[in-house]
């Protein structure tokens, strides 16, 4: 299949966009920018169209594809009833990198959902996100434009990189702003859950209402408690190099990635570093990659994606990041990365 390089960094491409919109109707998929990361889109209310995104990135059909609309009103087709706390939370976020679970209505075909009887739903906060679902029928089905397995996109030519050839169209938006998938929370729960950290924190989210607990699954170590959003449990973002993250005092921490990256030369490994901003030039061996500023963690969450894919395309052996448990974003990335590593911490 040849797919289409929609150059919208510009802005909305009004003529491409309806070229765009034409294939999302007829059952097509197009990739698409939104303030996370890429989506890779198609027809929500179709299932053709969502077996066709999971077969494009090898996704397991059980991992259920978040809906993604324009506009409130159009909540009430795909969920039975609309919870007081989802007008609450998408008055507060939305357009915005929340997703919320809610039981789904008869319209949200089983193969979306993988077979729940809930639905993920988001508002994306992105011109071209918004455009697209108005002009695609107004229900765009979309998980990351990912190979399932690989970091999720964050930007166009990582999409190209897994996904050229398998579907219809890129658009191509420029990097994304927040570069970490939505926070979900599930409100068919008694008190809300967050199955997903994201940009939107678990503070901002009691904030607005009161309770709010994270899914315990996400912290487990016990492989048979598993976390209730399906695709957190698989080993995502998985680097092809091994990823140990080192956590301890600021000057520790660059003194024992510094001496294990020395270790990997003598060994004749190639070492890659994950550094911030503030430590990065405190590394003498390896090849180190600054995220960000951890006075700025938008940058640290931006980067981190972007960081994993260099890494497999340079063919590093080891790779040793240091953390990054900033205010806000931190338990996203650190959640993450922790995936990346498989868990694997070095305590110093
Ligand atoms: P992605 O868009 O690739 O970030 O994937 C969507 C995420 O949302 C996956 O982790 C799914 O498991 C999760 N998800 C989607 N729908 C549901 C649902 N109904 N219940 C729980 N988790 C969901
Ligand atoms: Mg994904």
């Amino acid at each position: 299949m040849n797919t289409i390089w929609a150059d919208m960094r510009q802005g909305v491409d009004a003529r491409l966009m309806e070229t765009a919109g034409r294939i999302i109707a007829s059952g097509g998929l197009v990739a698409f920018p939104t303030e996370t990361v890429y989506g890779l889109g198609g027809n929500a209310l179709d299932s053709d169209a969502s077996a066709k995104i999971y077969r494009a990135k090898g996704r397991p059909s059980d991992n259920p594809l978040i809906v993604h609309i324009a506009c409130l009103d159009s909540l009430e087709q795909i969920v039975s009833s609309v919870p007081e706390q989802a007008y609450m939370l998408a008055h507060s976020f939305w357009p915005g990198p929340l997703t919320i679970i809610m039981n789904r209505s008869a319209h949200v075909p089983s193969s979306v959902t993988g077979g729940l009887d809930s639905v993920a739903v988001r508002m994306p906060d992105h011109e071209i996100a918004l455009a697209l679902i108005r002009e695609g029928g107004g229900y765009i089905a979309a998980p990351s434009a990912n190979t399932s397995g690989r970091p999720s996109p964050t930007t166009a030519q990582h999409v190209r990189d897994d996904l050229d050839g398998k579907i219809d169209m890129i658009i191509d938006g420029g990097s994304v702003g927040i570069g970490v998938e939505s926070t979900i929370i599930d409100l068919t729960e008694d008190i809300p859950m967050i199955l997903r950290p994201g940009y939107i924190s678990l503070e901002m989210l009691r904030d607005v209402l009161g309770e709010v607990r994270m899914d315990p699954g996400l912290h487990s170590r016990d492989p048979s408690f598993r976390p209730k959003a399906p695709g957190m449990k698989y080993r995502h973002y998985a680097p092809k190099a091994d990823l140990t993250i080192v956590e301890g005092r600021a000057e520790d921490v660059r003194a024992a990635i510094d001496s294990l990256a020395r270790d990997a030369a003598s060994r004749g490994l190639t070492c890659g570093i994950i550094a911030a901003d503030e430590d990065a030039c405190g590394y003498h061996c390896g090849i180190v990659r600054s995220a960000g500023s951890r006075a700025r963690e938008i940058t640290i969450s931006q980067h981190l994606f972007g960081i994993l894919r260099e890494f497999d395309d340079l063919g590093v052996d080891v790779i040793y990041s240091e953390s990054f448990d900033t205010p806000q974003i931190g338990a996203a990335i650190m959640n993450r990365l922790m995936k990346a590593a498989g868990h694997h911490i070095l305590k110093v």
